[in-house]
């Protein structure tokens, strides 16, 4: 035991010994590579620096980009310009961290609603949101239009497509709890056989 010991301690010396003959070798490449290291970090910093400035920017921009008015059709006035279901992602606002994207008065509506549920034990999931015009066309093919007892608008005309209205994913008692609170967050069940579409009315 004490032998082996004594050969590890041996070993380790001599690769100690190789390290520094290998550093005064390469003593040049070693300056190059502090200098690569300060480099670096002056790079992380000016990043790190344009980071934040960015981040603030970007809160600024978004607390004054907020626009929660609507027209006289009652379009939010921020997207009607780009036309229902041509909305660009970035003009609409993620809800919490789910992949569904909403009028951003909406998305905040709707992440602080499903917080609260979830803070009173009800699980309220979302399986649709802002509808594209393709996806519109799509879902009005496979479920047939509204008018002709189908489930799905005229394309071009869903409040998904302007990024008002989530189909949401309700067992009884989160559907309980939605007609008991979600009109204090701006939602409502607007829609006929449809109790799962709840469109943002504020
Ligand atoms: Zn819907």
């Amino acid at each position: 035991m004490t032998e082996g010991i004594t050969g590890i301690t041996s070993r380790i010396a001599a690769i100690q010994a190789d390290l520094s003959s290998l550093s005064t070798r390469f003593g040049s490449t070693t300056v190059a590579g502090t200098s690569f290291a300060q480099a670096l970090a002056a790079q992380l910093g000016s990043a790190s620096t344009s980071t934040s400035t960015t981040t603030t920017t970007t809160s600024t921009t978004a607390a004054a980009a907020v626009d929660s008015t609507r027209n006289a059709d009652g379009i939010p006035t921020a997207l009607a310009a780009y036309g229902n279901g041509k909305i660009p992602a970035d003009a609409l606002q993620q809800v919490g961290t789910t992949s569904h994207r909403l009028w951003a008065p909406a998305a905040s509506a709707l992440t602080q609603l499903i917080a609260d549920a979830k803070a009173q034990g009800v699980t309220i999931g979302i399986t649709d949101s802002y509808r594209s015009y393709a996806s519109q066309v799509d879902v009005a093919a496979r479920k047939g239009l509204y008018s002709e007892g189908g489930l799905a608008a005229v394309p071009g005309t869903s409040d998904h497509g302007w990024g008002m209205a989530a189909d949401l994913d309700l067992d009884s008692s989160a559907q309980a709890w939605m007609r008991a609170n979600a009109g204090r967050y701006g939602f409502v069940e607007d829609t006929p056989r449809e109790p799962w579409h709840w469109a943002y009315t504020n």
